[in-house]
């Protein structure tokens, strides 16, 4: 045993940190772990799990509304916003409480409290003098939004503050076009609310397939929502209940609630990192090598601290693959391939490996796509589309992308990211047996190579 009082001290008790925390202490090594604020981190209090409740509340309207052509009935359908989000915040504590009882009964002393970091192996809690010294220090403290400089940004809300709002916003603008503002954006629009995104780009969700891009941008413009593109916010003033937003192309929002959905920044500032040797990337990001490993051996960190990706299951595989590099002598190095992911839109995003334009850039492609109208809205004559598309290695035959809009996009992509994992090509896709009637059968069925269109030149217009 070391002459250090644990073997492995976590910082910050979220989805990387928790999972690393419990895993090493199964292995009988002696663990602490510190969080400021809740045990759980972004994921559970305020991030993947209320946002996706908030998702489910937001889509009822509407499959209600569908329901009539289903033959159901009602009178006086409400909505009540307070009884949303308490059941909501009731759901959070309990987890809060699951993943508490889950380090406490793996033995893990818990500390609740900000801890920085004084040396290689040692840290700071705020309520001690005295330091605490760990084999391994393992930072997990993840990422908080961040938001542009601008007159009356200290207006702005995130996405932190809408699972406190204690009212629904009269109307809502949202400045940023990524996960989070498109997200919120379709939670606001199912629950009523009018919604403008403001966005500096020239399309939404930009990183996402081109196709993805402009297929949600069109269903929700087709709900309502006003989608503003090529702008900013200039700045914001209060009037009296609502908010005055000076926009740069000169246009002038008055609305009840601005947020902010800008991206996020990781929680290093005054953590301590830089004395004790580790060092931070010019956003402030902990620079890690391929097993999590900072540039002090005893360091390492792990999930949005180290910004490479964002997402809540990489965070814990980075924490478990971190476990079995230090404490069970067998080096995992992280593999970021092949990611499925999601964006909780209405339609929704389900999306794994590489999209067109990224796949251009190093590949000759096949592209194989289809819209279509899904089966449950030809009763209720919604106007709603299924949009599926692979893209395809023209020389291996390899499918190197799937991405779909559409329901259960999310639950498909899941699914789909173990062949494409595993290699599989689109004669496997096209040997596949169909299921019937589905959306995902459509992945098997399709047989027909997308050829981009033909560019009209003038003589040939003619002829
Ligand atoms: P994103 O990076 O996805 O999007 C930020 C948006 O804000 C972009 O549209 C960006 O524009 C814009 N923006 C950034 N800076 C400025 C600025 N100074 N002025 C105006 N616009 C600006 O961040 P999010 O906050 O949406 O999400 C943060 C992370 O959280 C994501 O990267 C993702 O990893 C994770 N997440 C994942 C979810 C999921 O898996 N479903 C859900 C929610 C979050 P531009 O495109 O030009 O850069």
């Amino acid at each position: 045993m070391s002459d250090y009082e644990y073997d492995l001290f976590v910082i910050g008790a979220g989805s990387g940190g928790v999972r690393a925390a419990r895993l090493a202490a199964q292995l009988g090594k002696r663990v602490a772990i510190a969080e400021e604020y809740r045990v759980g981190g972004t994921c559970v209090i305020r991030g993947c799990v209320p946002k996706k409740l908030l998702v489910y509340g937001s889509r009822y309207g509407a499959e209600l509304e569908d329901a009539k052509a289903y033959g159901w009935s009602y009178e006086d359908l409400q909505f009540d916003w307070p009884t949303l989000i308490h059941n909501v915040q009731r759901e959070v504590d309990r987890l809060n409480g699951v993943y508490t009882r889950t380090l406490e009964n793996a033995g893990v002393e818990r500390f609740l409290m900000r801890a920085t970091v004084e040396g290689p192996h040692s840290v700071r809690l705020a309520d001690r003098d005295a330091p605490i010294t760990a084999e391994y220090i393992l930072v997990a403290t993840g990422s908080a939004p961040s938001f542009p400089s601008l007159p009356g940004a200290e207006h702005f809300i995130s996405s932190n503050e809408c699972f406190q709002l204690t009212a629904l916003p009269e109307s809502i603008v949202i400045l940023g076009a990524g996960y989070i503002g498109m997200e919120f954006c379709s939670i606001f629009a199912g629950l009523g609310v009018p919604v403008t995104v403001i966005y500096r780009g020239d399309q939404i969700l930009r990183g996402f397939d081109d196709d993805l891009r402009d297929q949600v941008a069109e269903s929700l413009r087709d709900r309502g929502v006003d989608l503003r593109m090529d702008t900013n916010i200039t700045s914001i003033e209060k009037d009296g209940q609502s908010y005055r937003v000076a926009l740069t192309d000169g246009d002038i929002l008055h609305t009840s609630a601005v947020m902010a959905a800008t991206g996020r920044a990781p929680n290093t500032k005054g953590l301590g990192l830089e004395a004790a040797g580790v060092d931070l990337g010019d956003n402030g990001r902990v620079i890690v090598d391929a097993y999590s490993k900072t540039c002090a051996d005893s360091i390492y960190a792990v999930g949005d601290v180290t910004d490479r990706a964002n997402l809540t299951p990489v965070a814990i595989r980075e924490g478990t693959a971190f476990v079995e590099t230090v404490f069970e002598g067998a080096p995992k190095a992280m593999d970021y391939s092949f990611i499925p992911t999601a964006v909780f839109t209405e339609p929704e995003i389900g999306t794994v490996g590489l999209s067109e334009r990224d796949a251009r850039k190093t590949h000759e492609i096949h592209i194989y796509k289809t819209t279509f109208r899904p089966m449950r809205a030809t009763l209720s004559g919604r106007g709603e589309k299924v949009f599926m598309k692979l893209v395809v290695d023209a020389d291996s035959d390899r499918v190197l992308g799937l991405h779909m809009v559409g329901p259960d996009a999310a639950e498909i992509a899941q699914m789909a990211a173990i062949p494409l994992k595993l290699g599989a090509t689109k004669a496997d896709f096209d040997s596949t047996m169909a299921l019937h009637p589905s959306l995902a059968e459509e992945f098997v069925t399709l047989r027909q190579r997308w050829e981009p269109p033909t560019p009209i030149k003038g003589s040939d217009a003619a002829a």
